[in-house]
């Protein structure tokens, strides 16, 4: 192995699940943990001066997405965000109560909407075709003059697909319906300019663009009618009270402003590596296919399945070769069911079960990626050689 690939000590492949913190995030943040300890809210000078690095940090988010300052109200992080987004506006209008999004949410939004079906919403759950692309017709079909407000992701975490959410939401807004959108994996990896679209409410994550974690934002278009979920001070106009989580939201201004100035050059990079990847293990394996849409797709995402083996066993074998990435398999992400997303594509379970989703970032090497591809397809083989499946 080369010193690329022992740093940090694993290939770390995993990065929809979260990313390394940048040097620069780490540095940016430390001084509010000593001498800048002030409450931003405070009269004096140490509260004002945090106070002013935390309006910079917002507007580092605003641009990354953008928005402006003003839109952005600072959260826990994509959780929260999504919650915030979907409760906030049917708990504000009151009257409405259909919730349209998709059945390859992440948690956050569905089983929000789960428990939304328990107060007695109607919630429609839209499918997606063995792509994992949504119908257009169905939607705009779906959309009901009581329909309070659609949550629809903008990139899958399992597959990387991205979803039309511009298109969608200048439908919804035709209609009157405020338009979330779930860009927790999107932000930071492809370019969003929310100002041009009718996208009323986006959650983003720190974690997942090289911040802290426990910290993220909803973007709220000016003039959206949204109430809190938490009750408080005056904190962020009342919307999301409580004392500020300083050192996170100076990490994720951090974090956004590298994202933005990287965006041109690092994600064609990101993108070419995973392409090289992704054409080395359909060539090197054979009875292997990539889930999702290879065209509309996150540049750093590939979501592969080896037929005949299990998730768990490749894992585990990756970890041994101190590879690390994820699967779709049951009980990898302590789910007891295997992914509702691959479920809700139809790929067959014998494929399900030997998924992998390798996820890059811009601190993977080349180096890195061709220590999977040498050693990866030694790992299929040995485990299709002790499968009662493989013929
Ligand atoms: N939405 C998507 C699409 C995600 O991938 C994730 C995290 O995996 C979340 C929401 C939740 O974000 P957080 O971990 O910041 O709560």
């Amino acid at each position: 192995m080369t010193d690329a690939v022992l740093s940090p000590c694993f290939v770390y492949l995993d990065n929809n699940a979260t990313t390394r913190v940048r040097p620069e995030v780490v540095e940016a943040m430390l001084p509010h943990f000593g001498t800048l300890f002030g409450n931003p809210s405070s009269m004096h000078t140490c509260g004002g001066v945090v106070a002013t690095q935390i309006r910079d940090a917002r507007a580092h988010v605003a641009r990354l997405v953008g928005a402006e300052p003003e839109e952005i109200v600072i959260t826990s992080g994509g959780t929260e965000s999504d919650n915030m987004a979907i409760r906030g506006v049917l708990e504000a209008d009151g009257g409405k109560r259909h919730v349209v999004t998709t059945k390859v949410e992440h948690p956050g939004v569905l089983s929000t909407a789960k428990w939304l079906a328990g107060k007695g919403c109607d919630v429609t759950l839209l499918d997606v075709d063995g792509a994992g692309r949504l119908d257009l017709d169905a939607y705009r079909r779906a959309l009901r003059p009581d329909t309070a407000v659609v949550s629809v992701m903008w990139a899958n975490n399992e597959t990387g697909v991205l979803f039309p959410v511009e298109e969608m939401a200048a439908i919804a807004h035709d209609r009157g319906v405020p338009f979330h959108t779930d860009a927790v994996q999107a932000v930071g990896k492809i370019p969003i300019r929310l100002k041009e679209t009718a996208i009323g409410m986006l959650s983003l994550s720190g974690h997942k663009l090289h911040g802290p974690k426990g910290v993220g934002a909803l973007y709220v278009r000016s003039g959206t009618r949204i109430a809190p979920l938490l009750y408080g001070g005056h904190q962020q106009q009342g919307l999301r009270p409580g004392t500020e989580n300083v050192p996170g939201i100076i990490g994720l201004g951090t974090a956004a402003r590298l994202a933005l100035e990287e965006m041109a050059t690092g994600v064609p990079r990101v993108r070419a590596l995973r392409d090289r990847l992704e054409n080395a293990l359909l060539a090197a394996i054979p009875r292997t296919a990539v889930n999702g849409d290879r065209d509309r797709r996150l540049p750093n995402t590939t979501n592969m399945s080896f037929e005949f083996i299990e998730g768990e066993a490749i894992l585990l074998r990756m970890n041994e070769l101190r590879i690390a990435a994820s699967s779709g398999s049951a009980c990898t992400s302590g789910s007891l069911e295997p992914s509702h997303v691959l479920r809700a594509m139809g790929v067959p379970f014998t494929m399900i079960h030997g998924s992998v989703r390798f996820s890059l970032s811009t601190f993977t090497t080349a180096q890195e990626i061709d220590y999977v591809i040498e050693h990866f397809p030694g790992i299929v083989a040995d485990l299709r050689a002790i499968s009662p499946y493989w013929k």
